[in-house]
């Protein structure tokens, strides 16, 4: 599932359709994580692209009129930018055709993926997205308020969309492998040192993905969404029985939640 460094790929490699005007909006079919609403190509037609931006793992795709498309990769969504009169593949549910002759295609096998179209920022879907952990108001205050009370394992707290947006479980395991800190501490009793550890490795953890990302854009348009992820060298994820980058020691599989987490019993502490 994309996180939000294959989010903020995706955003980056879309500039190019800034300052397009969207032709025609061809709509195979609507049935997506909620089906397409019945106006979602009348709002669209005739309108210029202005802006791509993002908040946690949602893209906001600004439109002249104040309107904007708000698009969720879901689980296996990817937007393609293409030349006109690429032909429709499998899993092709939209397009839009922009001017210079360029088209965007909307591809999502498992049809978790979301497009809406509203007024600015008022999504409902938008109303309960905790902090962007790459925001610039993004502080260390923020995160040790967050940590506060919290009973529940660390790695919940960053995957907690309502308290930090756009974290999930890969990014969760490498950040916390960068901190030295295990998965299942429970966050209220991280002292202030180890916070300050966690701030600085979900922003250099998100920021490293991005960088890598950014580098395999012109790969991620041929494919179908998962790049981002093969340039990402994983320290711990998914490496159960290897060894730790750092010290050698087998990596170790936890469940939390419901969710396998990666940790170095050695280094994590
Ligand atoms: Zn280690």
């Amino acid at each position: 599932m994309p996180e939000l460094p294959e989010v903020e790929t995706v955003r980056r490699s879309l500039q190019p359709i800034v300052g397009r005007r969207i032709e025609a909006v061809e709509v195979f079919d609507g049935r997506l994580r909620r089906p397409l609403a019945a106006d979602f190509a009348s709002r669209l037609a005739g309108r210029c692209i202005t802006a791509i931006d993002r908040r946690a793992k949602y893209l906001l795709v600004r439109l002249s009129g104040g309107d904007t498309l708000l698009a969720h990769l879901g689980m296996s969504g990817a937007l393609l930018l293409q030349p006109a009169g690429t032909a429709r593949v499998e899993h092709d549910h939209v397009r839009l055709q922009l001017s210079g002759r360029v088209q965007l295609a909307f591809n999502d096998p498992r049809r978790f993926g979301l497009l809406r179209v509203g007024r600015g920022d008022r999504f409902t879907e938008l109303d309960h997205i905790g902090l962007d952990p790459l925001d610039d108001t993004f502080s260390l205050g923020n995160l040790v308020t967050l940590a506060r009370g919290r009973k529940k394992p660390v790695k919940n707290l960053l995957m907690d969309q309502r308290a930090l947006g756009g974290i999930g479980n890969i990014y969760a395991n490498e950040i916390l492998f960068r901190a030295r800190i295990r998965p299942g501490r429970q966050a209220r009793r991280l002292t202030r040192a180890e916070l300050a550890r966690l701030f600085d490795a979900t922003r250099a953890v998100l920021a490293h993905a991005i960088e890598l990302g950014g580098s395999s854009i012109s790969d991620y348009r041929d494919a179908s969404g998962r790049p981002g992820y093969f340039h990402l060298r994983l320290s711990v994820y998914d490496r159960a029985g290897a060894p730790c980058p750092r010290c050698r020691t087998a990596v170790r599989r936890a469940v939390h939640a419901g969710r396998s987490s990666f940790y170095c019993p050695t280094c994590q502490k």
